[in-house]
């Protein structure tokens, strides 16, 4: 069997029998991908204490199908570990909707370089002390615009005129904010957005704001922006995220 070789993150860990657990990893080469790792519940592993979950590193693994669409996990080795996550429940929430998200928003094996650099710049960060709930945000903001899916946030959508200040409309349907004006056209719409927070949104998903440790946003329109995308990513999952319920 041909194997293969890629930096990975640990996003889930399953037991699959007395020894052996199924990791799914989110990968730079393949995407998310299930592992069959082996016999690593026993003592004599070499993989225990090296793979943690949303520890990141080099796997090795066998590319021929096990039962359901499973590789078989070779080696794990030089993993960067973040224990901050496990140790605080914000980081580690934070830690587990973005792994959720980003498993549900993308295919299995669908190669995905710059959203796995993404996870793990997060995990780096949680690691590091930045606000769990703003470095949630931007990972979020990041992920909707590399996935295709980052809504127009600073423009009416279907006049192409400014949304203005203060409460705005949103139309999931039509993909962006609706001024006053269109408000009729927009279907089902999230009523009372605040422009602020889309605006905020706007800008981490650009990338434009590069010192997330320095970034201060109001407890009201981190609310607001956090309730903003609860709604949107159910809207366009189909379902909410459980993991939603504890951030
Ligand atoms: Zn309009």
């Amino acid at each position: 069997m041909p194997y293969e070789k890629t930096e990975a993150i640990l996003i889930r860990a399953t037991d699959f029998s007395e020894t052996s657990r199924v990791f799914s990893f989110f990968s730079r080469r393949f995407g998310r991908m299930s592992t069959l790792a082996k016999g690593v519940k026993r003592k004599s592993s070499r993989m225990i204490g090296q793979v943690d979950l949303f520890s990141c590193g080099e796997i090795v693994f066998s590319s021929g199908w096990y039962r359901d669409r499973m590789h078989i996990l070779a080696e794990a080795c030089a993993f960067e570990t973040f224990p901050a996550i496990r140790d605080d429940m914000a980081r580690y929430y934070a830690a587990c909707h973005a792994a959720e998200l980003a498993r549900a928003m993308t295919e299995e094996e669908d190669p995905a370089p710059d959203l796995f650099g993404e996870l793990r710049g997060l995990m780096r960060r949680l690691q590091a002390g930045v606000e769990p709930a703003v470095a949630l945000l931007a990972f979020e903001a990041r992920l909707l615009l590399l996935t295709g899916f980052l809504p127009e946030l600073d423009r009416c959508v279907v006049c192409r005129g400014d949304s203005g200040r203060g409460p705005a409309a949103f139309s999931p349907g039509l993909g962006g904010v609706v001024c006053p004006d269109c408000s009729s056209e927009g279907g089902d719409l999230f009523e009372g957005v605040s422009t602020g927070a889309l605006g905020i949104l706007a800008r981490l998903a650009e990338g434009r704001v590069t010192r997330l440790d320095r970034v201060r946003i109001a407890p009201t329109v981190k609310r607001q922006v956090r309730r903003f995308l609860d709604r949107y990513e159910a809207y366009v999952l189909g379902y909410p995220l459980r993991t939603a319920k504890h951030l």
